[in-house]
């Protein structure tokens, strides 16, 4: 009888850090991004269904709390400490804010969707099994398309 591993979730904290470095939660080797924003349907390295997360709105919401609060402060310091001229800051902050949006978007729903993984939600309630090393099944089944040899009858 095969040894069988029953495969263990992820800690939160852990989950949370792989998909914020765009990595797979469950096994933290696979891409989870195939595209900026697209999320691969599975992972390549562990096999765990990624399609089910529903990251949805959350992701942008927390860009713009963090981004706000950033940005914020700094206009707050800059202005009280400073005499810069208005061009200057008109200039400056829009881009510094685009840019740390764009740049906080895609790990903060890497994230998110590592939450939804470590809660167990959606479709992630299921974990992948380990998967079996190639057997005789697969070469007993691999001969079946129009390239198989054809009987002569
Ligand atoms: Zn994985």
């Amino acid at each position: 009888m095969p040894t069988t591993q029953t495969p263990t979730r992820t800690g939160l904290i852990r989950s949370l850090a792989r998909g914020f470095i765009g990595r797979c939660p469950h096994c933290g080797e696979g891409k989870l991004f195939g595209r900026f924003l697209k999320v691969r349907p599975h992972c390549e390295a562990c096999g765990l269904e990624l399609h089910h997360h529903r990251a949805d709105d959350l992701p942008p919401y927390v860009v713009i709390f963090i981004v706000a609060h950033i940005v914020g402060y700094l206009i707050l310091e800059t202005e009280s400490a400073y005499d810069v001229p208005l061009w200057v800051e008109m200039g400056v902050w829009p881009v510094f804010t685009l840019m740390l949006a764009l740049g906080l978007l895609q790990p903060v729903k890497g994230a998110v969707v590592g939450l939804q993984y470590a809660l167990g939600m959606h479709g992630f309630a299921a974990l992948p099994q380990a998967r079996p090393a190639p057997g005789p099944e697969e070469t007993r089944l691999a001969p079946a398309g129009p390239g198989a040899p054809a009987s002569r009858t």
